[in-house]
């Protein structure tokens, strides 16, 4: 087996050469970022080299008024949003990961979104362009720096989750917003079926919530806008919400999101699985899990719930989530997990992916056992 080593690119053509040079004499790459993700997914098999983008870093074209920012892949998320506050704008994310150093690439291929992805989707709807490096050495681009685009495939979408099995994402261009004038935070306590018919109707009263977050007992909404807009939906939420609504002050509000984050990251000991559903199947899922002694997130109106379980053993769980719900399930992190990782059938649309796999990354260079044992046949073969 060759040895291993490490290259530490800071241009996409450093990206390329360390790629198209190692074809040979180190076949398997693994692509890593800040590594706030590593555990996510199954965990990566040995590789011969490792691509650290962490010096892959920078802002390449800022332009504040068509709204968009062309940054190397491995820059830290926070100093994009630090360059676009300059200018009153900010990418509309918010995943718990970036107050740990992620990098924006690293968010792309982990799929990974806070609660303002009620609103505002994810970095799938967030990004416009990208610049890939491919295991043969292929440099794919892909959108470009306007928002309205439409020529070639849009690979972004692909990348999106990848975990890392497809190639090494070099830049990326991402659509940014402008900076909301006045925001709040109302929480009001509720179950979790209770919650849930609540956010049904602030979605359908219009209130534009850019964020409707259940956990610990009660639904999380925030709102954004001009001052007078956030103070006139706070009062009509409140009225909608009843008498146990109350606005947060702003070190409360920041406290209440803190813990939302806090349990995507979850700590020593625990397994955190994000898990998506269908928006009406969410209080009956969330019920259980919280029957089953887990702490839970949960973005009520779209249907993604974070899940964190303390203690070990939860294989079983796992299997059960799996089959219901197949490729929705994501393991972030798996300290009561076993070292095995078959979790129930795989899902139908496992075979796209393969498939996917087959036509991006033929040699099966890119991030082995990230997807076992889904694309492990495969990797195999090649
Ligand atoms: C590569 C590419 C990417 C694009 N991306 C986007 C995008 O992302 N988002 C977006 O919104 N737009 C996009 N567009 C533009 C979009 O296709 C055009 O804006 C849209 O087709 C209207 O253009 P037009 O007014 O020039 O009409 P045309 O495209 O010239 O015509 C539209 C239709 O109306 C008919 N027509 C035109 N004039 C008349 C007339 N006087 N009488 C009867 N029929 C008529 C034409 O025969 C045709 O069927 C893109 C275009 C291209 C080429």
């Amino acid at each position: 087996m060759a040895q291993e080593i490490s290259f530490t690119p800071s241009t996409v053509e450093q990206v390329r050469a360390a790629v198209a040079d190692t074809r040979a004499s180190h076949p398997r790459l693994l692509v890593t970022g800040a590594g706030t993700a590593s555990g996510w997914g199954a965990p990566a098999e040995p590789a011969d080299a490792v691509i650290d983008t962490t010096s892959l870093t920078g802002v390449l074209k800022y332009a504040p008024s068509d709204l968009t920012i062309a940054v190397r892949a491995g820059t830290p998320f926070t100093t994009v949003q630090e360059t676009l506050a300059e200018a009153g704008q900010r990418v509309v994310l918010d995943p718990a990961r970036a107050r740990r150093g992620a990098t924006i690439g690293g968010l792309l291929a982990t799929a990974d979104a806070g609660p303002l992805r009620t609103a505002f989707g994810s970095l799938r709807d967030l990004v416009i362009g990208t610049t890939v490096v491919l295991g043969d050495g292929t440099v794919a681009r892909s959108g470009g720096h306007v928002i309205k685009n439409v020529a070639g495939y849009d690979l972004a979408k692909l990348f999106h989750g990848s975990l890392g099995t497809l190639g090494v994402v070099a830049e990326v261009v991402l659509r940014s917003h402008p900076l909301p004038p006045a925001m709040c935070t109302v929480a009001v306590e509720a179950g979790a079926v209770e919650a849930f018919d609540l956010a049904g109707k602030v979605v359908m009263t219009g209130l534009e919530a850019s964020a409707l977050e259940w956990s610990g007992g009660r639904l999380l909404v925030k709102l954004e806008g001009t001052p007078e807009g956030v103070e006139q939906r706070e009062r009509e939420l409140c009225r909608l919400a009843g008498a146990t609504a109350r606005v947060l002050t702003a070190e409360e509000a920041d406290a209440a999101w803190a813990g939302v984050a806090a349990i995507a990251d979850g700590v020593q000991g625990t397994t955190v699985v994000r898990i998506g559903t269908m928006p009406a199947a969410g209080p009956v899922l969330v019920t259980r899990m919280v029957a089953a002694g887990a702490a839970v997130a949960s973005s009520m109106a779209i249907g993604v719930h974070t899940v964190r379980f303390a203690g070990g053993d939860h294989d079983e769980l796992l299997t059960q989530l799996h089959a219901e719900f197949g490729a929705a399930v994501t393991v972030l992190r798996r300290d009561g997990l076993s070292a095995d990782r078959g979790w129930g059938p795989p899902p139908a649309p496992v075979r796209v992916l393969q498939a996917i796999k087959r036509q991006f990354d033929p040699a099966g260079r890119f991030g082995a056992g990230r997807f076992s044992p889904w694309l492990e046949d495969e990797e195999r073969a090649s």
